[in-house]
């Protein structure tokens, strides 16, 4: 198991050194359209709002859930009626929970959950929140405890820090179209949408 923004990390470190690439961050892809010759990709430069327009022969959109590269080639989303709300919480400890280092897939109807320990101090509890329940309803270590407690038994809540907390909203959609020069990645053909803050959950 490891911290996504560890992986995330991974290829940026990677290809800054490679040659033959420029790795370009802080810039935003506002623009693709499709010619006979491949693909025209507009950007701007967070930093100094500069804008710039490259030529493309392809164009890989890794983008995500609100994935542009997807609007530009016209995909439609098929909505295959899957919409479930979970709350998803990173705690850091180093306290010994003792528990199996597998991850724990709770099959309670009423609130499923999984429980998964990633790295030495990281800890990720999901939990599906039940109607009328908000990621705001976990704000705190008091309101989050009792969903923790079967794991945390009987260490202090002063000994948890939540590092991480976000609402999940899985909506299972898929493209149903493709094109020639530019093509979809993860994210954006899977679609779920996320809200994350660092402390509280919300
Ligand atoms: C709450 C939550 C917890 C999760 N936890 C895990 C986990 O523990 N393990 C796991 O394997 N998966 C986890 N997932 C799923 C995982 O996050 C996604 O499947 C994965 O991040 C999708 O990767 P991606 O590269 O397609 O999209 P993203 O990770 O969303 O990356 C898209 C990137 O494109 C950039 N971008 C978007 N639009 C533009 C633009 N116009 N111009 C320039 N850049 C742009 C974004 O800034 C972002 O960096 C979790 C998902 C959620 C919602």
């Amino acid at each position: 198991m490891f911290d996504q923004p560890d992986l995330e990390q991974l290829p940026c470190t990677g290809l800054a050194g490679l040659d033959g690439f420029t790795l370009r961050g802080n810039t935003e892809v506002t623009g693709i359209a499709q010619d006979e010759t491949g693909a025209r990709v507009e950007m701007t430069d967070r930093g100094t709002d500069a804008r710039e327009t490259i030529h493309a022969e392809h164009v890989l959109g890794c983008d995500g859930a609100n994935s542009l590269t997807r609007t530009a080639i016209g995909a439609t989303l098929a909505d295959l009626k899957f919409d479930r709300r979970w709350l998803v919480v990173d705690i850091a400890t180093t306290a010994d929970l003792g528990q199996w280092e597998g991850v724990h897939q709770v099959c309670d109807a009423r609130r499923a959950a999984t429980y998964m320990r990633f790295g030495k101090t990281r800890y990720r509890w999901e939990s599906r929140l039940l109607p009328g329940e908000t990621g705001d309803d976990f704000h705190s270590l008091d309101r989050l405890y009792p969903l923790i407690a079967p794991w945390t038994k009987d260490i202090p809540a002063g000994d948890l820090e939540i590092v991480r907390g976000s609402r999940s909203s899985d909506r299972n959609r898929r493209p149903v179209h493709s094109t020639t020069a530019t093509a979809l990645s993860a994210g954006s053909i899977h679609t779920r949408r996320r809200r994350s803050t660092s402390n509280p959950v919300a």
